[in-house]
């Protein structure tokens, strides 16, 4: 008798990040059993309204897969614990020392709104359940099959996805369906991070999930890495020519990291002038761990030793800031988007009342953030970078933005699409005019879903 190939629907729910960038949670529920996709917190809420809907969850989730270490993949994970403990985190081995860096710095950031914004229920978990949860987590390494809890017939693989040290990708499988979740990807090839390995095409995929950040980005199609970084290098040795300091504000996860060596780089091939670079507190914790695990790393990688990056030093001290101002400097400081209170913000306030130096952005910009609103002011506008301090004038006009993304660009999202061929594919992780460029452009005759929070779709074999 032939053999008759069993098919399994399966029934996928957003918990967050559906039709928004969001506290990215992907319920899966498949022959019985929950499967969490990350379990991030939004990047714009505060409080509860940050977490992913947990209220959607009946019961204890089998397992909960990490796909890296943003926060808003990774930061409600201690949360869901704490509800579930029952539940088995998975992440890549990378991703685990990632999180428990991010993790441990959201309670300390989390304190510090509570005090200055009263947010009461911050923070939401302490640093033993950021231990007892990383306690929890499964490391993974790359291309290793692992069992979904102790029914056998459900596995998960990781797959080298680009974006961040250990970001992946994971390819779910059960006798009768097969799931294929992009997490954050990043087709090119960074300073240190090389671009995803394309999924094999003997593996059919049933369902794809796939992030959809860049959808509604149309310029990002044309840029050119090494002509991005030639704009750059020329915009921070004008500033340091003037004597002045160039901060590029950046995430701690990624960004600083990649960029610490592209200028490391620049200044060795002599396209940088041989002046102090510095770093702050976090990104310079990141990088610790990607020195720790060189194997997630481009094989022709050069990281440089930490120690060859200076520190940024007391952020809250003016005086201390008003040194690094004083001779010619470049400081890459987190946070990328300049929230108010964290060392790009301090550096700043200080900055804006000179007119010598150059302040580059080089991510993502939400236009509620204090960053948009530094790029987009006029000269003499005020603006506060500290919460308990007055506005300060903005005399600086240099301040520019460059395009390095770690997100693959619309096209390459569709390229993945047509390469994987799978029956149904679901946008989700990006901005409703992002998921509908997505929707309407990515066609290889697959079903489409684009499903909000909370709305739950069958998605057949
Ligand atoms: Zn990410
Ligand atoms: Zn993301």
């Amino acid at each position: 008798m032939p053999l008759v190939k069993r098919k399994t629907n399966i029934e996928f729910t957003p918990l967050g990040g559906g039709r928004e960038i969001g506290s990215n949670s992907y319920l899966v529920r498949i022959d019985g059993r929950d499967v969490i996709l990350d379990c991030g917190v939004h990047p714009k809420k505060e409080g509860y309204p940050a977490l992913p809907d947990f209220s959607l969850l009946t019961r204890a989730p089998d397992a909960a897969i990490i796909s890296h270490g943003h926060v808003d993949h990774c930061g409600a994970l201690p949360e869901l614990i704490k509800r579930f403990p029952s539940v088995t985190p998975c992440a890549t081995t990378a991703t685990v020392s990632i999180m428990d860096r991010m993790l441990h710095n959201s309670v300390a950031v989390m304190g510090t709104l509570a005090r200055e914004r009263g947010i009461r229920e911050y923070p939401l978990y302490s640093h033993e359940d950021v231990d007892s949860t990383i306690r929890r987590t499964l490391g993974i390494r790359l291309g290793q099959d692992f069992l979904i809890n102790r029914r056998k017939d459900m596995t998960a693989r990781f797959f080298h996805a680009g974006h961040v040290l250990g970001g992946a990708s994971v390819l779910l499988r059960t006798p009768g369906h097969t799931l294929f979740y992009s997490g954050d990807i990043c087709v090119a090839d960074q300073e240190l991070v090389a671009g995803l390995i394309p999924l094999d095409t003997s593996i059919k995929v049933d369902t794809l999930i796939i992030e959809s950040t860049y959808g509604a980005n149309a310029e990002a199609d044309g840029v050119r890495y090494e002509d991005e970084i030639d704009r750059f290098a020329e915009a921070v040795r004008d500033v340091l020519e003037d004597g002045g300091v160039a901060l590029v504000p950046s995430f701690a996860l990624g960004r600083s990291q990649e960029l610490l060596n592209i200028i490391a780089r620049l200044q060795e091939t002599g396209q940088l002038p041989d002046v102090p670079v510095l770093s702050s507190g976090l990104g310079r914790a990141i990088y610790e761990v990607y020195s720790l695990f060189p194997e997630y790393l481009r094989s022709d990688a050069n990281l440089r030793p930490l120690s060859r990056f200076g520190r940024t030093g007391d952020t809250w001290n003016p005086r201390a800031v008003r040194k690094l101002l004083s001779e010619p400097t470049i400081i890459i400081a987190t946070s990328g988007m300049m929230v108010e209170n964290t060392p790009s913000a301090l550096i700043t306030q200080e900055m804006v009342r000179h007119t010598h130096h150059g302040i580059f952005f080089v991510g993502y910009l939400d236009p509620d953030s204090l960053g948009y609103k530094l790029l987009h002011c006029r000269p003499g506008d005020a603006l506060q970078f500290q919460l308990d301090a007055p506005p300060v004038k903005v005399k600086l006009e240099n301040i520019r933005w460059f395009y390095f993304s770690a997100h693959a660009p619309r096209e390459a999202l569709c390229n993945v699409i047509r390469r994987i061929q799978p029956k149904n594919v679901v946008f989700v992780h990006g901005d409703p005019g992002a998921i509908d460029w997505m929707y309407t452009h990515a066609s290889n005759g697959c079903a489409k879903f684009a499903p909000t929070v909370g709305e739950t779709i069958i998605l057949e074999t």
